[in-house]
């Protein structure tokens, strides 16, 4: 078991529009866009990140909007639902104003003791808001919603998967306990992480796998430290007979990435070096950065990308 694992980094998925996503991230969900750039391997979409105001890792959701891009069709072999934490009381405020926004797909209930909130996020991705008590991380206030009520980063995320039994072995090696079950739901926990501590497994051993598509997750990154432990953990993971991507610059944290058995795609990232890295932490996610090697391309990068208003 390899103990450098403290929870999520980044979640990433699709999306089919760039303005619409940048605006429910921020205005619906009152994130804050920390970093607006491209996708590395395909400069002509962008990269957009949210999170709190220092796009901590265990807060950051991140999309690459594909124009025209067909919807995904939900199923195994994916991440199922994501989870940001709120404060203990703050699901009434979320529940009216998702309500007063038109937000479809909202479901109330109550899994594994904690209340919960579902909803649809613009290209139907699945979203959950959880209430939990002793998260000290606080949220990003702004607007008309109030650090009492903020969303204060992930809580975790879901996985739907037809057979369990090799990811769970694969959580168990990574730092994870499984910590509660209920039905064909199984819950797994990291201590000492980030606060982005949990991850859930959902087997439906006869359902069709995904057909990923805007509003399905591309890949879950779970954090590291530093380079080091990175390394480490990229070394244990060749050990145990993963394929493992060598270590890839992001410019904001360093990655590397490995197919699960049962189809999800994980990255293990850095904590360093961060989102204030090329610009100031007051102006966080406000004009296009681009990897220095796309730096001589700006102006055609630009022109091919659609204009996002804030
Ligand atoms: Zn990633």
């Amino acid at each position: 078991m390899i103990t450098q694992i403290k929870g999520l980094h980044h979640v990433t998925s699709m999306a089919a529009h760039a303005q619409q996503n940048s605006d429910f991230f921020t205005k619906n969900l009152g994130l804050r866009r920390v970093k607006k750039t491209v996708n590395f391997d395909d400069p002509q979409v962008y990269h957009l990140y949210y999170g709190d105001e220092f796009g901590t890792p265990g807060s950051v959701m991140t999309y690459f909007p594909f124009p025209h891009i067909a919807p995904g069709r939900p199923g195994t072999g994916e991440v199922g639902d994501t989870y940001f934490a709120v404060p203990r009381g703050a699901l009434k405020f979320w529940k009216d104003r998702l309500v007063a926004q038109e937000v479809s797909g909202l479901d109330e209930s109550e899994v594994f003791g904690e209340k919960r909130l579902r909803f649809d996020g613009p290209d139907r991705d699945s979203f959950s808001l959880i209430e939990v008590d002793n998260d000290s991380r606080s949220g990003w206030q702004s607007g008309d919603i109030a650090t009492s009520e903020a969303i204060q980063g992930f809580r975790g995320a879901s996985l739907r998967l037809q057979d369990s039994a090799a990811t769970s072995e694969l959580l168990r090696f990574m730092g994870y306990q499984q910590v509660d079950s209920q039905g064909n739901h199984s819950r797994f926990a990291i201590s000492g992480g980030n606060g982005a501590d949990i991850i859930d497994i959902e087997t439906l051993q006869q359902a069709d796998r995904a057909r990923p598509g805007a509003g399905s997750v591309h890949h879950i990154a779970f954090a590291v430290e530093d380079r080091a432990a990175q390394l480490e953990v990229r070394k244990a993971l060749l050990d145990t007979g993963y394929q493992v991507t060598p270590v890839i610059d992001r410019d904001y944290f360093w990655a590397i990435y490995f197919r699960t058995p049962g189809g999800v795609l994980f990255e293990v990232a850095t904590n360093e070096p961060g989102f204030d890295r090329d610009e100031d932490i007051k102006h966080l996610g406000e004009s296009l950065k681009l990897p220095s090697r796309y730096e001589p391309h700006r102006a055609q990068i630009q022109q091919q990308l659609e204009p996002i208003t804030d």
